[in-house]
């Protein structure tokens, strides 16, 4: 029942809040002016029969609505379908539809999602260093390199006003189409991809332009311009376009 306390957004709440924090305000101030006087009335109430019990049980009724498994609790039942029927009850009630309507709900909203995004913030803050852990682990793998190529070779693209088109799939294929094999020295190794035409020199991103090479290539070609890397290789020109051709035709078989 305490959410509908907390969400009756009526006038009458909100009066009630406002004259208790007045309450509370004048208290303040009255106990500042007034040091010796406000530490007998403490005295009085402190001596007074039953009083020692009734803040201890205040104490435990604030400590256990804090208390994490109470929250728990609490949650679990408003996500069960009895507490998702008195919701829906209360909604239709005069209270609920007075709720709706008021402009307490419009701001209660608003703060609501600031504290969720707050919590998101700090959560994710919390969470910082096992995920760039869990990042820098993922990086290491094949996977992870791939998309760090991948990254890297759109970003250049966009650079240099290429077009940039070439997805997981396409590379997987590729890589089938030409056996696995570097398409200079034909080792089987594994691949990087390689821009025939380096992206440095206008070449696109784009299936056309790409082969697998071995590392050992593709770093030995750098941005070489194509006759000068083919010669280096010892390339036949027309037999790699040849081959190339065919291989992406393969590709976009496969791949539509
Ligand atoms: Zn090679």
């Amino acid at each position: 029942m305490m959410r509908i306390d907390l969400l009756r957004g009526d006038a009458r709440a909100a009066r009630n809040r406002e004259q208790a924090i007045a309450k509370r305000e004048g208290i303040a101030r009255w106990a500042k002016s007034h040091p010796d006087r406000r530490r007998a009335a403490q005295a009085r109430y402190r001596s007074k029969p039953g009083s020692k019990e009734k803040r201890a049980a205040l104490d435990r009724a604030r400590k256990e609505r804090q208390d994490p498994s109470y929250i728990r609790a609490k949650k679990t039942h408003w996500l069960s379908d009895k507490g998702k029927a008195q919701v829906r009850a209360w909604r239709k009630s005069a209270a609920g539809i007075a709720w709706k309507k008021s402009d307490k709900r419009v701001s209660w909203e608003k703060a609501y999602a600031k504290s969720e995004k707050e919590r998101e913030r700090v959560r994710l803050k919390a969470r910082a260093p096992q995920h760039k852990a869990s990042n820098q682990r993922y990086m290491q793998t094949e996977a992870g390199k791939l998309m760090n190529q991948r990254r890297s070779h759109r970003r250049r693209a966009a650079l240099r006003g290429v077009p940039s088109e070439f997805t997981k799939e396409q590379w997987g294929a590729l890589q089938r189409a030409y056996d696995c094999c570097c398409a200079y020295c034909g080792a089987k190794k594994s691949m990087t991809q390689d821009h025939v035409r380096a992206v440095k020199n206008g070449g696109h991103d784009r299936i056309e332009n790409i082969v697998p090479a071995c590392k050992s290539c593709n770093s030995r070609k750098r941005d070489l311009e194509i006759p000068v890397a083919f010669k280096m290789f010892g390339v036949d020109t027309d037999a790699f376009w040849a081959r190339h051709e065919a291989a992406v035709a393969k590709v976009r078989g496969e791949i539509t």
